[in-house]
């Protein structure tokens, strides 16, 4: 017998049973960018190779390790997205969308990492990704931060989640910082796990994001980033941190947050849980400031974030906030019975004209009243609407309440439009 095909590793398939989950959040997050003025970009899955090496930085996991890259048939190099903000840079450079202007996008659909897949942590997984363009903050980065808070609220995750906050100064100021953290890693170094000692010269900040037990204990006397920043980027962060305070947004500022990608500068940000394990990080962003710059465009400031859409969705059910109403698909099922011959399906047309929002499953396949009636109430609908030679002969339809103690009652179309089906039309 031929194998069974089966999907890759990592790669999931999201079937009909979860798929209002996912609408459900996908239409509080398209309903809440709205609000704040954003607007949607589509960009490929797949871009040059090239563009990733050199927007998210060479000594990064993703970079490293984690991408699908592969030969073309002409040749060319080619990688499967594994974030969206370096798409999004080379799609407004290329389309002159940075030009005098400012801009407000976002982006979502699948990206590609080869990690190791576990609960919360996939290789392909998908992510709704903000970018802002033009504006140097810190207003903006305040109102990146207010629009996921306002984001939590509306889906019932404000209690469970905790937002983390630092700042990584500018450019000079992290150099300086560098130089003081490579000194006192190089006294720390027989501490430090394999991936950090392999880091500490080419991306010393991220050595202070390491997960190794021993790594982050061989950290507590590092030298402390606030203690290196310039007065500018001081004062960009006590304002972000004042209209969160005035706004009322909670947060903690953790100085070791420095983000796996090395574009950011000054501002970054993760929203965490505690609820889901080791993978607890459901949103996370900051500046790149240096990126279209970095990318071959006009030096522009940005900001931005990603949410991740697997994670948000285990979130959310992992704390019961996912209300039931939403996997009902259908109001109303259609069922016949006896000789009623095409009556059936003529009929459910002419409601779904007249009622344009109601969902109205019909009967296909016949079989007995008491199988069909059986599938109605499995289909969730809160009406079986009977038709039967009776009802063709009087052009009336039977109704039957599956939800509700109600006798069963026998309108005409017009009746049942005006009455049971009123909400719908
Ligand atoms: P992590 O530290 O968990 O690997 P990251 O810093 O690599 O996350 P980002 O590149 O900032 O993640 O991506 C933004 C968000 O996308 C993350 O906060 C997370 O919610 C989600 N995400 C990242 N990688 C994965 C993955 N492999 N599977 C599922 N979600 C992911
Ligand atoms: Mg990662």
């Amino acid at each position: 017998m031929a194998k069974q095909l089966q999907a890759i590793r990592g790669m999931n398939d999201i079937l009909p049973d979860q798929t209002p989950v996912w609408g459900w959040l996908e239409n509080h997050v398209r309903h809440t960018l709205a609000q704040y003025g954003y607007r949607e970009m589509r960009v490929p899955i797949v871009e040059s190779t090239s563009l990733f090496a050199r927007g998210i930085g060479e000594n990064t996991d993703v970079v490293e390790k984690e991408m699908y890259t592969f030969e073309d048939r002409g040749g060319d190099s080619l990688t499967l997205r594994p974030e969206a903000t370096a798409c999004c840079v080379r799609a407004g450079i290329e389309h002159g969308l940075f030009h005098n202007q400012q801009q407000r996008i976002w982006t979502s659909g699948p990206m590609f990492r080869y990690e190791r897949p576990q609960k919360g942590r996939y290789r392909q997984f998908h992510q709704v990704s903000v970018e802002t363009f033009g504006m140097d903050g810190p207003d903006i980065d305040a109102e990146l931060i207010l629009m996921t808070w306002s984001l939590w609220k509306k889906l019932g995750l404000d209690k469970h989640v905790t937002l983390e906050l630092n700042t990584l100064g500018d450019l000079d100021s992290r150099q300086r910082y560098r130089e003081a953290l490579i000194a006192y890693l190089e006294q720390h170094v027989d501490a430090l796990d394999e991936d950090s000692k392999r880091r500490m010269y080419a991306n010393p900040l991220r050595v202070l994001d390491s997960k190794d037990k021993g790594t982050q204990a061989a950290l507590v006397d590092a030298p402390k980033l606030h203690d290196y920043l310039d007065d500018e980027s001081r004062a960009h962060f006590e304002t972000l941190c004042a209209i969160l305070d005035d706004a009322g947004v909670k947060y903690v500022i953790n100085q070791r947050l420095v983000r796996g990608l090395d574009y950011y500068n000054r501002t970054v940000f993760e929203w965490i849980t505690s609820a889901l394990g080791a993978q607890g990080t459901v949103c996370g962003g900051g500046r790149y400031d240096g990126l279209v710059e970095q990318l071959g465009g006009k030096p522009v400031k940005a900001c931005g974030f990603a949410m991740g859409m697997e994670r948000l969705v285990l979130l959310l059910e992992t704390c019961g906030l996912v209300p039931e109403e939403i996997s009902t698909t259908v109001d109303a099922a259609l069922v016949t019975f006896g000789d009623v011959g095409t009556y059936g399906m003529v009929l459910a047309e002419r409601l779904r004209e007249a009622c344009p929002s109601l969902r109205l499953q019909v009967s296909c396949g016949g079989g007995s009243v008491k199988s069909q009636m059986k599938k109605a109430d499995k289909s969730g609908a809160r009406i079986a609407l009977m038709v039967g030679e009776d009802e063709k002969r009087d052009g009336k339809v039977s109704v039957k309440f599956l939800r509700e103690e109600k006798p069963q009652v026998t309108l005409t179309l017009d009746e049942l439009i005006a009455t049971e089906l009123a909400a719908n039309c």
